[in-house]
């Protein structure tokens, strides 16, 4: 018997490859027939395959109806009613197309007056180079390809360069990481598609040669995804005709044009770029991208990113023609390219990459070395994974371990439970990344919001509350038992632990020792090795003391932990006032566990997404956990804030956070607190006694430059602007060759005095007409309290007024001496 299904399609950018692989996926799983029709354009789908469902040009609120045939059809409706509404929501995140230049050219670049084109940015950085056009692969017409000596010949042929393109594209999955794994993997899926082999198989059948199949193939999706009104959707054509010239390549590498070398430094231009040629390019001598055609969306955009190649698209050969063997400077972050700039344009942006390559610099240094507070307080930042590059990925950020080790996407992706020896080699990988550090290794967190195929489970009206997670594995206790002993061997590597998700009951955790011990002495292991669990179930916090006799270290999954205690579904966004981990109750509960389970001697961690959070740093550093555990990304500028934070002020933070009514109040108080810890306001870096700024806006670019550097500011186009809004009031040259340009800017992450020294005094306008030679920048946060900022700068111009205090500041030889004297004066004169 048939069943149908009306979807409204939920996501903003349609049914794009990311969703229409998971869709596949799943539909893939039942025998029945799954077919998709797109009621606004009336376009089929097979729902099993990924090309098919991305021709059904599905766009957000499009009206999809399903139909399901054949075998078992009720259980597969079923089950696709549930995917669709539990699922599919989450099957993609909101695109972040930066937004298309709009910005002024920052006025010390508009007084060398440029004159740039701009173009759509990505990513970020400057490139300095010599502009050159890359001739892409054009893709052969069907006509032009060798026509078949038989259908036999040319399948057979065909068959070949499928095997050799996707051993190829699982090496890179393999040897690549991250974004670029990632497209390796989605090339695979399309290669692997059964709409594309019925499309190549279809071409054959009609006669065409295998090379001409392929091209006709490709020609076929560039003419479908073509018409799609998303320009999602368009952008996903150069994915199928890369895939479509991997193909070609192996069916005649003859034809393939030999590699261009390019100039040591190289901006190319190109109307497009497929994924496989911007992997093909020599990065170290590449240092920008101009696109004729290109979307901020789509892969090769993605790849740039991930590579830290700036890039701009929009830029029509017709604007770069005239230029080509000239020198060009791309700025990503202005979204502007200037071509054979003058040479002050020239030096302005060498100076910029400089300062670019700097904060990259102290950034890498930032990630290195040891995760202590301002005061030395030891908190152990680790990384939250669940593959392999995610591991790399945070060791490269400087992660001290792996807090969490997600591993149950192994199960969901799977017909059937990994094998123990699969299993052994992706946990061992991770184990010799992690080099010795600690690895924390969480057993299958099946059911919530993690279905597995291979583990089937009763629908229930509750996933969250129901069979999940431990619960499970008493019924499949061999599929539990072979991940144990998958874990157990890669301890032999390095300091593994095992960590058990759900724990609700002292039974449970007796259970899981049990089986653990059995597992260990099985393999005939002496070592021992920890067993933990997840403090997530609320019921846990009020048996600690029994818990800590049972097992050896806790990590707070405060995700979980956060929706138990207040009744709140984490991903429901109805009820998303509710679930606040910064709530006093939460805070409390937190903090009260901590306490026990260190009287104990035991460890606690917390590895939930309030690991990251900014308000909720100092908080828990209060607490005195052991361990962060956080996503890659955020590692370092929690290092950096931690390095800011005081342990002692936060322990005090922490109790009066205790006695506030609500979350918000939390946030507050934090607010208040400065969530980011103090810096002292005058340092030696911030004091440079010898600069070549040749005007005004140069010398103001440049402090706020190094406030930027010195990362005590955020956004310096934002705040280089707030300080030309009280230039334009008035002028800050106070007299003397003396200015104190000053503002309070929310682009102000510490208050800071930054002095500068000017070898040649420039124009500032000044009250008295004489240029100005000593320039001391005055930057406090918008949300500083009282007139401070007004307080400081009079205190500053009073100064300014005695001659011996200019001449002294005038002789000051290097930093150190600036900063003995500032430090001195102004504390006499405050
Ligand atoms: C948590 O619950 O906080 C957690 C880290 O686990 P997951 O998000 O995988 O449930
Ligand atoms: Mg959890």
């Amino acid at each position: 018997m048939s069943h149908s299904l009306t979807l409204i399609c939920p996501l903003p950018n349609g049914i794009h490859a990311r969703p229409a692989s998971r869709i596949a996926e799943f539909c893939g799983g039942f025998r029945a027939a799954i077919r998709w029709r797109n009621q606004r354009n009336g376009q089929l789908a097979d729902a099993k395959s990924v090309l098919s469902l991305i021709g059904g040009d599905i766009l957000f609120n499009d009206i999809v109806d399903i139909e399901i045939d054949g075998e078992s059809a009720a259980e597969a409706a079923k089950q696709l009613q549930d995917f669709l509404r539990d699922t599919l929501p989450h099957c993609d995140e909101a695109l972040s197309a930066e937004p298309a230049a709009s910005r002024a050219l920052p006025r010390a670049l508009a007084e060398l007056s440029p004159s740039p084109c701009f173009g759509q940015p990505a990513g970020q950085g400057v490139a300095i180079g010599e502009l050159c056009e890359h001739r892409g692969y054009r893709f052969p017409a069907v006509e032009a390809l060798p026509a078949s000596r038989g259908e036999p010949h040319e399948r057979e042929a065909l068959r070949q360069a499928r095997e050799a393109l996707a051993q190829g594209l699982q090496q890179e999955t393999e040897r690549q990481s991250g974004q670029a794994a990632a497209i390796a993997r989605a090339h695979l899926a399309i290669l692997c598609d059964a709409d594309f082999d019925a499309r190549l198989d279809q071409a054959l059948r009609q006669g065409l040669g295998a090379a001409a199949a392929v091209a006709a193939t490709v020609a076929f999706y560039r003419d479908m995804l073509g018409q799609s009104a998303s320009e999602y959707l368009r952008e996903r054509e150069i994915d199928i005709r890369d895939v479509g010239r991997g193909l070609l390549e192996r069916l005649h590498p003859e034809d393939e044009p030999a590699a261009t070398t390019w100039p040591d430094a190289a901006v190319l231009w190109a109307e497009d770029l497929a994924p496989s040629e911007l992997l093909a390019l020599d990065r170290s001598r590449v240092r920008g991208l101009l696109l004729g055609r290109g979307g901020l969306t789509s892969h090769t955009i993605i790849l740039a990113r991930a590579f830290s190649l700036p890039v701009l698209t929009g830029v029509p050969r017709a604007a770069v023609a005239a230029s080509l063997g000239r020198t060009a400077v791309l700025d990503a972050g202005l979204g502007a390219l200037f071509l054979a700039p003058a040479a002050p344009v020239l030096d302005y942006y060498r100076e910029e990459a400089a300062l670019l390559e700097a904060r990259r610099l102290r950034e890498a240094r930032a990630s290195q070395g040891e995760s202590r507070s301002a005061d030395g307080c030891r908190l152990e930042l680790a990384v939250n994974i669940a593959s392999a590059e995610e591991a790399q990925l945070g060791f490269a950020h400087g992660a001290d371990g792996v807090g969490l080790f997600r591993t149950e996407m192994l199960y969901m992706e799977a017909d059937a439970p990994p094998s123990e020896e699969s299993q052994f080699q992706h946990y061992a990988e991770v184990v010799r990344l992690a080099a010795g550090r600690p690895v924390i290794i969480r057993t299958f967190d099946i059911g919530g919001d993690k279905p597995a195929r291979c583990l089937p489970a009763p629908a229930e009206s509750n996933p969250f509350l129901g069979y999940r997670a431990i619960r499970i594995y008493p019924d499949q206790e061999a599929v539990f038992r072979a991940q144990l002993r998958a874990i157990l061997r890669a301890s032999a590597l390095g300091p593994v632990k095992v960590m058990i998700p759900m724990v609700a009951t002292l039974a449970e955790a007796r259970w899981a020792r049990r089986v653990l011990d059995e597992e260990r002495a099985a393999l005939g292991l002496t070592r021992p090795v920890p067993l933990g669990i997840m403090l997530e179930v609320p019921s846990v916090l009020f048996q600690l003391d029994a818990f800590c006799r049972e097992v050896d270290f806790f990590s707070v999954g405060s995700n979980d932990l956060t929706q138990y205690l207040f009744a709140a579904d984490r991903d429901n966004e109805r009820v998303g006032a509710l679930y606040d981990s910064l709530h006093p109750a939460f805070l409390s509960a937190l903090a009260q566990a901590v306490q026990t389970i260190h009287r104990h001697g035991r460890w606690i961690g917390l590895c939930g997404e309030a690991a990251a959070s900014p308000h909720a740093l100092p908080l828990l550093l209060g607490m005195e956990l052991d361990e962060l555990s956080m996503s890659a990304p955020s590692l370092q500028a929690c290092r950096r804030r931690l390095r800011e934070l005081d342990a002692g002020e936060c322990r005090a933070l922490l109790q009066q956070a205790l006695g506030c009514e609500d979350g918000a109040a939390v946030r507050a108080l934090v607010e208040a607190r400065g969530a980011r810890g103090k810096l002292p306001m005058l340092t030696t870096e911030c004091l440079l006694p010898s600069v070549a700024w040749r005007s005004k806006a140069a010398a103001i670019k440049g402090l706020v430059d190094r406030l930027w550097l010195l990362e005590r500011c955020d956004d310096r186009y934002g705040m280089e602007e707030d300080l030309w809004l009280r230039e334009q009031a008035y002028s800050t040259g106070l007299g003397h060759g003396f200015a104190i340009p000053h503002a309070k800017s929310k682009h102000v992450l510490h208050p800071t005095l930054c002095l500068a020294k000017l070898e040649q005094p420039v124009d500032w306008g000044a009250s008295d007409g004489q240029p100005v030679d000593m320039v001391l920048l005055i930057a406090f946060n918008a949300s500083d309290a009282g007139a401070e900022h007004l307080k400081f700068f009079s205190r500053l111009a009073r100064l300014v007024m005695h001659e011996d205090f200019r001449r002294q500041l005038r002789e000051a030889p290097d930093p150190q001496q600036l900063l003995t004297l500032l430090q001195a004066r102004l504390e006499g004169a405050a």
